[in-house]
This record gives structure tokens, C-alpha cells and sequence, in this order.
């Protein structure tokens, strides 16, 4: 009999929990440790934030499924994980040993590596549910006064796809409430250019954004980083080729919102051999870490190396249905490894991603992540609106109900036609 853990019960690790439990030999149990009973799902951050959906209607209560499921479950922080002794250290002060652990603790938001910036500053955030209703608060007054506008995303970030996201929809906002001629819009992104979204751009997303920013009256400045962050005024440096400073500009807001870099949490930082400098945890091409055998990780806790040099520094995103093809491949390689066999599955890490812009959006494929690719597509129109709206309904439904199907590959790769890319193959 074996025991896995899996740490975060967000995206990755509560389908984590699911595909195991179907992996497992029935005598093995599976226990889930979290920082929240509740799930939200974070891609629909950006409509909470302009009051398209509310906090209940993304929130599922993971507690009456895990129960259903067999699945034990445990609501305290890990405060530590002790990999040399097979245990996690809780917030609590107890313990928990396993045979396996899969960590799937999502990314700690590094607001506090750039002066003034993030919710406790001046700035706000949609990368959590709590930020995007202080986000609507600031939204609403905003609209009484309205002034300019920046969204964006800082040095270091790797998620660029909801920042233009939520340009377009709070431009739609703006539009729907007749006060968008009031408010000049900038976008502000350490990317070298628009629509390179840390994959050095996919089909013609380059193409794709700057029109569609064009025909919204959007400014843009690359290349650039976030010095500090003030009430109502951000210091913005463009940066050379070389890394040299090209121009520093104040730039002055009545609203922001700029994605963070992120980093691993603290309870799996630091440990040698385990997490990079940056705390996301090492990985082979099975999930597994190199050193600690039976840890394994998903999402976007997990160590992938940048593109290529930026200007700028911009990490890789990690999408849903990348980080579906890795809780797969770790499901099957933990149901090996307690037959007594090796891991033979490896996740493909394809890029797919759907950006709703209100009334409209762009979808782009990625395979694989890395340039010259096999699939290089990118695509727009209202559908992909239609598209985001249909995963989001799947998604919590599949949370909900505990099931181990994945999503994108049986829905989102047959609607869009391309059902040869497949979650996991052999490796
Ligand atoms: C604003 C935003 C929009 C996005 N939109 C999309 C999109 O449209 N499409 C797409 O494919 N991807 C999108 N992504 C990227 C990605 O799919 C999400 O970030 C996704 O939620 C990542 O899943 P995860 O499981 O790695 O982390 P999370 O979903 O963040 O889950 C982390 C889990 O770890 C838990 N945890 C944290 N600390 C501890 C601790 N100390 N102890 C125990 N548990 C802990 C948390 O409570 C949580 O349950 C978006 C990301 C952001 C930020």
C-alpha cells in the first residue's frame, strides 16, 4: 500500500488528486493538503474584476468531492517539505509522511521585487479571486472619475495572455459604459515585442494583437521594466537591445494592473537539489525530480527555462491544458512506480490558450512550446469568446464532480480540429 500526497489543490493538483485516484491500486490512499477548501478558477479572474461573474459563480467547495472521491483532505498551509524524510511540514506544526508527493502549489506573486507595485501597493492584481473583487472596488470608483489607464505585465513575468486579456475586456467595459473616450489605454510589457507572450509569439500573434490594439486606440511600450510604482504614476524604463537604458518615463494612472513575476512558494524553495533559485521545483521529462525520486510536481510550480535572452527577462507561461498533459503523465508514472514498474509517460507541454476579449479574442496552439514548431496556429473572432465561456462551465464542472477526464484534449483540441495533439505519449 502507498501513500501520495498532493500539495495545492488548485488547477493541477485537484484533477491531480482525481487522475490518481484512477491510476492507484485500490488499497493506496490519496490525501490532498491545501491553503483553501475552496477552489476558484483562475482564468475567470479578469470578468470578476469588471463584475462579469461573481465569486460563487467560479468557486467550487472541494471538501464534499474529495470525500466522494476517497480522497482524504487536509485545509492547513505546508510551512515546510522535508523531502530527505519523506514528510510535509504543516502550518499547524503536525506532519504528514507519504510514499509519493506531487507538488501543484501554483506560483508565490513576487509584488514585493518592485517598489509600490501589487494590491498592498498601488497596483492591482486578477492572478487571485480575492484581488480581483479589490480590483472591481478600484474599477468602480475609477469609473466615476476616469482617467488613464495601464495594464501590463512586469520584468520577470511569465503569464502575458491575461494581461492583453484583460485589456480588451476592460476596454469593452469602458465601451458598454460610454465613458471609453475619457480614458487613454497603455499597454506596458517586458516582452520585446507585442504578442511575443513569452513563446517568442505563436502563428501570428504579433500580427494579431498590435491590430487589434491599434483599432482600440491601445498604446503600447515593450521591452520595458517597472522601477517603482507611486499613487497614480508609474516609473517605466524602456530598455535597449544591449540592456542599456533607452528613456525613463513617468507614466500617470487613475487604474492598473500589471501581472507579477512569480516564484515557488516558500514551504518547497530553497531545498538543494529540489528548486531552482527561483523556487520552482526540478523536473525530468516524467514530472519526477532528478534528486528526490518519489516527488513529482505540476503546474506552474514546475522549473522551465525561458525562451531565449529578452532584453527584458520574460519566463514561459504555463497554460491548462500544459499542465493537464502533466498531471497525466505523473497519474500513470505514480501508478507505475507502485506496480513496481518505471515511468514511461511524459506530458507535452503544448501551449494552447484561449484569451477572451469580451466580444471577442484570439486562441493560439503551440507545439511544441519551442520554435521551428509542428502546430504554429493562431486564430480570432467571437467564437473564442463563446470558446472561453464553454471551458470555464466544463472546467468547474469537472471540479465538481471529481472526474479525470481531460478537458481540453476531449473538448477544446476537436473543436478547434486539431485532435492529433494528444496530452501524453510515451517517453
Ligand atoms: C489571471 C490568470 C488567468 C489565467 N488564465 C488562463 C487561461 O485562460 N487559460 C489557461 O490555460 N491558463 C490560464 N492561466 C494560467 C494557469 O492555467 C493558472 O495560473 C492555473 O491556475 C495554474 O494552476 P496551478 O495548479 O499550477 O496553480 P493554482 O491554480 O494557483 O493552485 C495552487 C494551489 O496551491 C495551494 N497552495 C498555495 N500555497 C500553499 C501552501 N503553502 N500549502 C498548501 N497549498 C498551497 C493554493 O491554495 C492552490 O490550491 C491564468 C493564470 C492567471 C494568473
Amino acid at each position: 500500500m502507498a501513500h501520495i500526497v498532493v500539495l495545492g489543490a488548485g488547477l493541477g493538483g485537484s484533477i491531480m488528486a482525481y487522475e490518481l485516484k484512477d491510476q492507484l491500486r485500490p488499497e493506496d490512499t490519496v490525501t490532498v493538503i491545501t491553503k483553501d477548501p475552496k477552489y476558484h478558477f483562475v482564468p475567470s479572474n479578469p470578468w470578476i474584476a469588471v463584475g462579469w461573474r461573481e465569486r460563487e459563480d467560479i468557486t467550487v467547495d472541494l471538501a464534499p468531492t474529495m470525500a466522494k472521491k476517497g480522497i482524504a483532505f487536509k485545509t492547513v498551509p505546508a510551512a515546510k517539505l522535508h523531502p530527505e524524510e519523506n514528510r510535509v511540514e504543516l502550518a499547524d506544526g503536525s506532519s504528514v509522511s507519504y510514499d509519493y508527493i506531487v507538488i501543484a502549489t501554483g506560483p508565490e506573486l513576487a509584488f514585493d521585487e518592485i517598489e509600490g507595485f501589487g494590491p498592498e501597493g498601488h497596483t492591482q492584481s486578477v492572478c487571485h479571486v480575492d484581488h480581483a473583487l479589490k480590483a472591481r472596488e478600484a474599477f468602480e470608483e475609477f469609473c466615476k472619475n476616469p482617467k488613464p489607464i495601464i495594464i501590463g505585465a512586469v520584468q520577470g513575468a511569465s503569464c502575458y495572455g491575461p494581461a492583453y486579456e484583460f485589456t480588451f475586456i476592460l476596454e469593452t467595459e469602458l465601451r458598454r459604459r460610454k465613458i471609453r473616450d475619457q480614458v487613454p489605454m497603455t499597454f506596458i510589457t517586458s516582452e520585446p515585442y507585442v504578442g511575443h507572450l513569452g513563446l517568442d509569439g505563436v502563428g501570428d500573434t504579433k500580427g494579431l494583437l498590435e491590430s487589434e490594439m491599434r483599432a482600440k486606440h491601445i498604446k503600447w511600450m515593450t521591452s520595458s521594466r517597472v522601477k517603482k510604482v507611486e499613487d497614480g504614476k508609474m516609473t517605466v524604463e524602456e530598455i535597449n537591445d544591449d540592456g542599456s537604458v533607452k528613456a525613463e518615463k513617468e507614466m500617470p494612472f487613475g487604474f492598473a494592473m500589471m501581472l507579477p513575476a512569480f516564484r515557488g512558494i516558500k514551504a518547497v524553495s530553497g531545498i538543494d537539489g529540489l528548486s531552482n533559485p527561483r523556487g520552482f521545483t526540478i523536473v525530468d521529462k516524467y514530472q519526477r525530480n532528478p534528486k528526490f525520486q518519489n516527488v513529482f510536481a505540476v503546474g506552474v510550480c514546475v522549473a522551465i527555462p525561458p525562451m531565449g535572452p529578452t532584453p527584458v527577462p520574460c519566463g514561459v507561461p504555463k497554460t491548462g491544458f500544459m499542465i493537464e498533459s502533466m498531471v497525466t503523465a505523473t497519474a500513470h508514472n505514480i501508478g507505475n512506480l507502485v506496480r513496481g514498474k518505471e515511468p514511461d509517460r511524459v506530458g507535452t507541454w503544448n501551449a494552447v490558450c484561449l484569451a477572451d476579449f469580451g466580444d471577442s479574442g484570439i486562441a493560439f496552439v503551440a507545439q511544441p512550446q519551442i520554435p521551428p514548431r509542428n502546430v504554429n496556429w493562431s486564430s480570432s473572432g467571437k467564437w473564442v469568446h463563446l470558446a472561453k465561456i464553454g471551458f470555464e462551465k466544463y472546467f468547474i464542472h469537472k471540479v465538481r464532480k471529481g472526474t479525470s477526464e481531460p478537458y481540453y484534449e476531449k473538448a477544446a483540441l476537436k473543436m478547434l480540429g486539431i485532435d492529433k495533439l494528444k496530452a501524453t505519449q510515451k517517453g
